[in-house]
This record gives structure tokens, sequence and C-alpha cells, in this order.
């Protein structure tokens, strides 16, 4: 079982749209696949089309010990999720002052064993609740945006992983850069990709997620792009990402 986190502090970079359509991929390719929403916003949940009355357990129960894990958990389209509402916005505050407080997701996931998959989407913050995210993950996916010029930014994320995995998860690495809304005829975008395979070499993925609007279009939806639009660009990029972590993932045991 694989556990990812998807991470970038920097909001907008297509980290939920890369769990979403990532998670989506895997299942294509006869993976199972858990998606666990841990951002307040919510958008993994709500881009998945998840309805009102499927959100009476959310991770933020789970995460205080008041429901279970199969209580939780939603399926849509082969996909299970672990849903989010804006009752996670009160967890940071919440559980700050709790001991252990880095491990409760870690005890949630103890007794889930039955994935091949799971996908962590985290909020755009380097709060505590993405670093319970990077107290359970084996390794981190990084979407990084080819409009901006990303390495100031960086240097805080690569950071906190470093103390991460000091104090809290010595077996986490940041395994895969995937960079995403790339568009070829722009200089800056060939720019962005050459210094950031320059900084991280082979752990760019090769396959980049073009810009796409399709991508932008399939959440309003309550899709997965292979169910919106099976024949777009967003679909294709996002299926070879998909076949590419399949295969690090089968070389790397
Ligand atoms: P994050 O989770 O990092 O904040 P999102 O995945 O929500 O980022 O993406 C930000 C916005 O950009 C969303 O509106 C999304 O639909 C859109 N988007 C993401 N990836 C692409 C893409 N490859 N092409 C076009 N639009 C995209
Ligand atoms: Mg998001």
């Amino acid at each position: 079982m694989k556990i990812i986190s998807v991470i970038n502090q920097k909001g907008g970079v297509g980290k939920t749209t890369t769990a979403v359509n990532l998670g989506a991929g895997l299942t294509k390719l006869q993976q199972k696949v858990l998606l666990i929403d841990l951002d307040p916003q919510a958008n993994l949940t709500y881009s998945l089309g998840v309805l009102a009355h499927e959100l009476d357990n959310t991770i933020y129960d789970l995460l205080r010990g008041d429901v279970t894990f199969d209580e939780t958990v939603v399926t849509k389209n082969n996909l299970d999720i672990i849903p989010a509402n804006l009752d996670l916005s009160a967890a940071e505050v919440e559980f700050a002052g709790l001991p252990g407080r880095e491990f409760l997701l870690q005890e949630v996931l103890d007794s889930v064993n039955s994935y091949d998959y799971i996908l962590i989407d985290c909020a755009p913050s380097l709060g505590l609740l993405t670093l319970n995210a990077l107290t359970v993950s084996r390794e981190i996916y990084i979407p990084v945006q080819t409009e901006f010029l990303p390495m100031q930014g960086m240097a805080k994320l690569l950071q906190t992983v470093d103390v991460v995995k000091k104090r809290l998860n010595q077996n986490l690495e940041i395994t895969g850069i995937i960079c995403t809304q790339y568009d070829k005829r722009k200089n800056l975008h060939r720019e962005v990709v050459k210094r950031i395979t320059d900084h991280f070499g082979d752990k760019v993925f090769s396959t980049f997620i073009r810009d796409n609007v399709s991508l932008a279009e399939a959440p309003s939806f309550g899709l997965s792009i292979f169910d919106y639009k099976a024949s777009s660009y967003g679909a294709r990029d996002y299926l070879n990402l998909s076949k590419q972590v399949l295969k690090r993932g089968r070389e790397n045991g």
C-alpha cells in the first residue's frame, strides 16, 4: 500500500486536480484507490460530486475519533473518498494542544490495508493537517504550476519536509514533481520546467499536465476527467501520468 501526500503550500497549482484525476487514472489501471480530502476548502470532495447526506461523517469526525473509517468512506465511480467539509477548519486550533497531534491520521489509517494507493489532498499550508499527512506518508508528490518560477516558495516546503523526516517520519521522501498547466508554446513554461529539472532531476515526471479547459470544467459536474471528457488532453495526460506512477511503484517495490 502506497501512501502519497500531494502537497504544495501554494494554492491553485493543481493539487486537487491531480489527486482526483491521478486517483481516477489509477483505478482505470485496476488499482484500488483511496482519496483523503485534508483541506477544509473540501474542493476534492465537491469535485467528485459527494452529496450533502454523504457528508454526515467527514475526516474531521474521523480525526476526532467520533466515527469509524467505514462510517466515513464514500464511493464514487470506483474511487473511495474520505470527504471533508468546512468543519475541518477547526482542527488546526482544536488539535493544537493534543499530545501526539501529528499522528492522528496515522492512527486512523493504522487498521486500513485494503488499498493499493492512498492519495492525500493537502491544504495550501504547512500547518498541523499537512504535518499529519506527511507523518503517515511514504511519498510526497509536488505539483508545480509552470506559469510561475517556483523555487523561492519551494524552499520552505523542502525545509518542512526535512524537519518532518528528522522528527516524525524518517521514511518520507519526495518522489514526484508534477508539472501542471503546461503550455509548451510559452518560453516561461519551458524555462520553469528546465529549472525544476535542474533541481529535482528524474523525480520530475516526464508526463506534463497540459493546460486544458476540460480539467477546469470537470469539477463542476462532480466528475473526474475520465468520466467528464475521456477524449480530452487532460484525460490523456492524467492517464499517462497514472501509468508512470504505477511503473515507478513497481520498480521501487
Ligand atoms: P490546488 O488544489 O493546488 O489549489 P486546483 O487543482 O484546485 O489547485 O487547481 C486550481 C484551478 O486550476 C482549478 O480551477 C482547476 O480546475 C484549474 N486547473 C488545474 N489544473 C489545470 C490544467 N491542467 N488545465 C487547466 N486548468 C487547470
Ligand atoms: Mg486544492
